[in-house]
């Protein structure tokens, strides 16, 4: 940015001049709208912004293109649980560890429609189906069967989401013919450091996923697992972060969904010893997540339970407006219903309506820099 391409905007340069480059990327963010051209080295200096700093520029541009008050609230539930072929370093779910996690088969229609209903009088304005798939390829039963559950969760009245596992073009087709609203799957880590997590599957492989879901009208739903950080070969770095927010940012459209997850780790899966991951670490990459992806509804999914009100307070003014709520999410513990209905009234948040428009997100008006200026004081 110069004085030339700002018009009249001298003073803003010179603030600029002098901020981190959170401060200067929200700033272009705000003017500029979203963009998918980030360079990995830009996100790398939004993400080492001083905390506070990469705080208060992602709370700017959260209150410039969101209702900062407004929440999503959005159940997940297991509807096919455990005896996964996948090798997925984190999950409990994976037939590969012993985890005492007993296999099971897809759920009834009866208990997954009772399981929505539920949600739904609990607030929940998103329902979330996952199963423990490697793909849905030879399941065409049971994926049939789940098109009926989308189709009348759908009639419910609320936004559905489905992580089911690698898709085919023409099941996310399907999917969406049946009214899925999106459909999560997460690339976890950067590419480098993603063999590390899981072997079974490749970053590609994910990536055509997210392309067939993209190209069906679906809404995407992709994001990370927050892991350890430990400066090493052996763990995953902040470069990892980095790198992961840099593949979803240069989509060619960003994803509606980002959830930032950290890692719960599970006795008897290969991570069960990995440290907690710090508040600090959720609010860089929320933030970050923010001012990269300003539109996108950022998440604060896994391990959210781990977290007291004050943290997640600082997790919301972040950036981040959205949270699973329901008593699991899939097989890991998650906060308690009364706990969730007092942080809201506390902390002043809104639920956030659901939203059927066939545009996964709003075409971003550009400000002009004055009104920028203003609407970020
Ligand atoms: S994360 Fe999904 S794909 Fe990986 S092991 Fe667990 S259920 Fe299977």
């Amino acid at each position: 940015m110069d004085a030339k391409t700002v018009g009249g905007c001298v003073a803003l340069f010179i603030y600029s001049s002098l901020s981190s480059a959170a401060a200067i990327q929200a700033e272009r963010t705000i003017r500029q709208g979203p963009r998918n051209d980030w360079n990995r080295d830009e996100i790398k200096a939004v993400y080492g912004s001083p905390v506070l700093d990469l705080l208060f520029h992602g709370a700017q541009v959260h209150r410039h293109t969101h209702n900062f008050r407004e929440v999503q609230q959005c159940t997940l539930l297991s509807i096919k649980t455990g005896g996964c072929s996948e090798d997925c370093s984190y999950c409990p779910q994976s037939s590969r560890y012993d985890t005492g996690l007993k296999a099971q088969k897809l759920m009834t229609k009866d208990a997954v429609m009772e399981a929505a209903q539920k949600a739904k009088e609990a607030g929940s304005t998103r329902f979330c189906m996952g199963a423990a798939w490697r793909d849905t390829v030879g399941r065409k039963t049971n994926f049939n069967q789940i098109l009926e559950y989308v189709k009348d969760i759908r009639g419910m009245g609320m936004e559905v989401c489905c992580t089911l596992g690698m898709l085919e073009k023409q099941q996310a087709l399907k999917l969406k013919e049946a009214g899925l609203t999106a459909y999560n799957h997460n690339l976890d880590t950067s590419r480098e450091y993603y063999p590390n997590v899981i072997t079974t599957r490749t970053y590609d492989e994910r990536l055509e996923t997210i392309k067939f879901v993209r190209d069906a009208g679906i809404s995407v739903c992709s994001g990370n697992l927050i892991l350890l950080l430990r400066n090493n070969r052996a763990g995953e770095a902040e470069e990892d972060r980095v790198g992961l927010l840099h593949t979803l940012a240069t989509l060619p459209s960003h994803p509606e969904s980002v959830p930032i997850n950290a890692l719960v780790s599970v006795k008897g899966t290969p991570l069960q010893d990995q440290k907690p991951v710090e508040i600090w670490e959720m609010i860089r990459m929320i933030a970050t997540a923010r001012i990269v992806m300003p539109k996108a509804m950022v998440r604060l999914s896994a391990g959210r339970v781990k977290f007291s009100m004050p943290e997640q307070a600082l997790c919301f003014l972040a950036g981040a407006n959205s949270i699973f709520t329901g008593e699991k999410l899939l097989t890991t513990p998650n906060n308690d219903f009364d706990a969730d209905q007092l942080m809201f009234k506390v902390l002043g948040l809104i639920p956030k309506a659901p939203s059927f428009s066939e545009e996964p997100a709003k075409a971003y008006e550009a400000e002009t820099c004055e009104e920028a200026v203003s609407s970020s004081g």
